[in-house]
């Protein structure tokens, strides 16, 4: 495995030109798993945001990329899925030394991504449009067309990947973009670029801003110029775009946050409502805005189950993501490993029980990174703020319940709606509690995966619109109802 020789010099990308921050601006990218300098980050602001969407702007409109014949995008979309295969090893790499997540689990982002824009490839060249039998002399058909310059604004969490699921579609459907990576971990994002750069995209297609999310971002969310804004983030960051966006009636999609239940019934398979509620709740160190952080478990079953998941928790091996055996890598940044023990403390404090973790780790070289014990907590009621808020790090909160009807209650008693699991053998109870579920992704006897293929969003303040699927595509289009006359005359209504 190769490791990083040196600080990596990271550059935006404007107009097919790699620049700094005009005033000489830095930011210092940190390893999470030891605060190692990883890489130099440039902190871009107004002017270079505004150059970053007048190069979009441009490029739309001058048709080279909207225009472009369907099968010609994709080869471009094809193209950057093999350097996505060929520099895999090194980009995952990177991805951990920059996230914090276990190499097994960046490796498997970096597929996905390749995966996706494939996937979208594929999708642009089938058929597409609708015509209508309507009332002669006239023929009415639908187009769908590119919406413009697209701002996409990314979080931490997926670096590469929450970055892809927006590239791809919005390319595919001949957008041009201005790409804002998070702050914190702007490093396969710049790989990612010079992927674009290799693979011939024309300039001003496909640019990239770093910097502060309330500047460049807040400039990408406001700006006239800008036709879109397609945010995966924070549900307050999501509230502010919003605002921002209504200066110009920007379409807006937002993947915000989560506080998703995991429902087990007593009938469930219970090593497999355990292994998958530890998936749920401890892959990506818990990092993940559809983790089922909430386990709600039936009350006859919930000391047995609380018994062998603190045991399974316990073993969870917590190290440096690029160390094979790791399992859980540490948080990604100071300030959020203090944001998740302050929850911890919370919890304490609201009375609720702590069962299985709760502290950072620092003995062994951990104190020069940001680790936490997988953590679990029982005993609380729907009231409790860790119960509520969403904490994004590896804690789990229990909630019993005795009835089907309670658990739907609980499940759905949060301001949230991205996700939700039940673990059930009785086939018809998993669908009539999934249906009752004011959640946008499902899964009935697992927890997790996602797919291609498969919409992904949010119901209540988890956002607004969908990502994948025909459904991603959908956000970057725009559809065009075109009426033709086959019969050219007056109509005739007006008698004089
Ligand atoms: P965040 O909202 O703080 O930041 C996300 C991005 O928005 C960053 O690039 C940031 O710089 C930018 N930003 C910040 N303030 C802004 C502003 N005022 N205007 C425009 N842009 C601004 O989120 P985060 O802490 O990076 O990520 C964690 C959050 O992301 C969690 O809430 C998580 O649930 C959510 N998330 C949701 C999904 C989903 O698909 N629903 C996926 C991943 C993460």
């Amino acid at each position: 495995m190769p490791v990083l020789t040196e600080v990596l010099n990271l550059k935006m990308y404007i107009n097919g030109d790699w620049v700094q921050a005009e005033d000489g601006k830095v930011n210092d990218i940190i390893n999470p798993a030891n605060g190692e300098l990883i890489a130099k980050a440039p902190t871009g602001g107004l002017s270079e945001t505004r150059q970053a969407i007048g190069a979009a702007r441009r490029t739309f409109d001058s048709g080279e990329w909207s225009e472009l014949p369907t099968v010609e995008r994709a080869q471009y979309l094809r193209a950057i899925a093999d350097k996505l295969d060929e520099k895999a090893e090194e980009i995952a790499l990177l991805e951990t030394l920059d996230q914090g997540k276990p190499l097994n689990e960046s490796e498997i982002d970096v597929a996905d991504a390749a995966a996706c824009f494939r996937y979208y490839a594929g999708m642009i060249t089938q058929p597409d449009g609708q015509t209508f039998h309507v009332a002669d002399p006239m023929q009415a058909m639908v187009v769908r067309e590119p919406v413009g310059v697209c701002a996409l604004i990314v979080p931490w969490n997926f670096p590469l990947l929450m970055s892809v699921w927006k590239i791809a579609p919005a390319l595919a459907a001949g957008n041009t973009i201005v790409f804002k990576p998070s702050e914190v971990t702007p490093v396969s994002a710049m790989k990612l670029f010079e992927i674009l750069e290799e693979v011939g995209l024309p300039k001003g297609v496909a640019n990239m801003v770093l910097g502060p999310g309330r500047v460049v971002g807040n400039e990408l969310a406001e700006s006239d110029l800008v036709d879109k804004v397609s945010f995966t983030g924070g549900t307050e960051t999501g509230r502010n775009i919003m605002k921002a966006a209504a200066g110009n009636i920007k379409k807006i999609s937002l993947e915000l946050g989560g506080k998703s239940p995991n429902i087990v019934f007593a009938d469930a398979d219970i090593e497999t409502a355990i292994d998958c509620t530890l998936i749920g709740i401890f892959f990506n160190q818990g990092e993940v805005c559809s983790a089922g952080s909430r386990l709600l478990l039936e009350e006859s079953i919930h000391d047995e189950f609380i018994e062998r998941l603190v045991e399974r928790a316990q073993k969870i091996v917590v190290g440096q993501g690029k160390d094979r055996e790791t399992e859980m890598g540490p948080l990604v940044s100071k300030q959020h490993l203090e944001k998740v023990l302050s929850y911890i403390e919370i919890g304490k404090q609201e009375g609720a029980r702590l069962v299985c973790g709760g502290n950072r780790i620092t003995e062994n070289g951990f104190d020069k990174g940001y680790f936490v014990e997988p953590t679990i907590f029982v005993d609380t009621n729907p009231d409790m703020r860790i119960v509520q808020e969403e904490i994004f790090g590896p804690v789990l909160v229990v909630q019993k319940f005795k009835t089907e009807a309670e658990a739907i209650e609980l499940a759905n008693g949060t301001a949230f709606g991205l996700a939700a699991g039940v673990f059930t053998q009785d086939g018809a109870k998993g669908l009539r509690v999934i249906k009752k579920m004011r959640a946008g992704i499902t899964w009935v006897n697992n927890y997790g995966p996602t797919y291609n293929e498969a919409p992904w969003g949010g119901y209540k303040q988890s956002g607004i619109g969908r990502g994948l699927g025909t459904f991603g595509l959908d956000e970057f289009m725009e559809v065009k109802q075109i009426n033709i006359n086959l019969n050219v005359e007056p109509v005739g209504w007006y008698k004089n």
